[in-house]
């Protein structure tokens, strides 16, 4: 029997506290209409930070290579699946691929005006965001100044959730003052690295490889299934011919 794992135990814990004295509070937008304002750290040169997901049968995992910038074992086994000569392998390289998303510092204008939360943006909305920047829409609308706030609407489809971002058609100041604003930044002068922590990639390229272990076992049984139908069928034609002949002879 395995011991529990006390070194384990105390990076973990280690990673809680760390987040609590930082006071970080992951933003979750409620049904309906939100009124949110990115904001930009005056030192930081993109509004986000980027987070990788791979979502695989029963975890999600975070991806190395977009938050680290280390090899990934998991986008490692979609690379070389996506080229393998095995049809069935291929069909599964989509399944390891990465979910590139964003996490953004905001404030909730109906919450607080001085607490920033940190938006975790689905690969939608942070496409959409970083268009808006690329094509200048509607400016630099993390400006603490001459920024703008956004209708971010979250709606209910079945068993997802949609969001659905509009941009205010005018620009407006993030804080009353200075010092609100420097109440701000400072709230979100905060290494991520703290937060998004990755897994070791010896942990991570046994994750892979179990999880390939289990698609292609997902797999060998569907096919069993549709061999079994095809075997049914052919008996029921079997059945038929014979009662056919059985018929004629009589
Ligand atoms: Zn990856």
């Amino acid at each position: 029997m395995k011991q529990i794992n006390i070194e384990k135990l105390k990076v973990l814990k280690e990673r809680i506290q760390k987040i609590q004295t930082q006071n970080i509070q992951f933003y979750i937008p409620q049904i309906g209409r939100n009124i949110i304002r990115f904001i930009k750290h005056p030192e930081a040169d993109l509004p986000f930070v980027p987070i990788g997901y791979h979502y695989l049968t029963n975890v999600s995992v975070l991806c190395p290579l977009i938050v680290e910038n280390r090899p990934c074992p998991l986008c490692e086994m979609a690379d070389r699946l996506s080229i393998s000569m095995d049809l069935t392998d291929q069909g599964l390289a989509s399944h390891f691929e990465v979910s590139e998303k964003g996490a953004y510092w905001i404030i909730d204008r109906s919450i607080s005006p001085t607490t920033p939360y940190l938006f975790l943006a689905s690969s939608k909305v942070h496409l959409t965001l970083i268009n808006y920047l690329i094509e200048n829409i509607y400016g630099d609308f993390t400006h603490p100044y001459n920024g703008r706030d956004f209708i971010l609407e979250k709606s209910k489809h079945g068993m997802y959730f949609v969001y659905t971002l509009t941009a205010f058609p005018n620009t407006s100041p993030l804080a009353k003052d200075e010092k609100e604003l420097n109440e701000i930044f400072n709230k979100i002068n905060v290494d991520f690295r703290n937060i998004f922590i990755c897994q070791p990639n010896d942990v991570l390229k046994q994750i892979a490889e179990q999880e390939l272990a289990l698609k292609r076992q997902e797999i060998n049984k569907t096919s069993d299934i549709v061999q079994l139908q095809e075997g049914s069928s052919d008996d029921f034609l079997k059945q038929v011919k014979n009662l056919g002949d059985e018929l004629r002879r009589k």
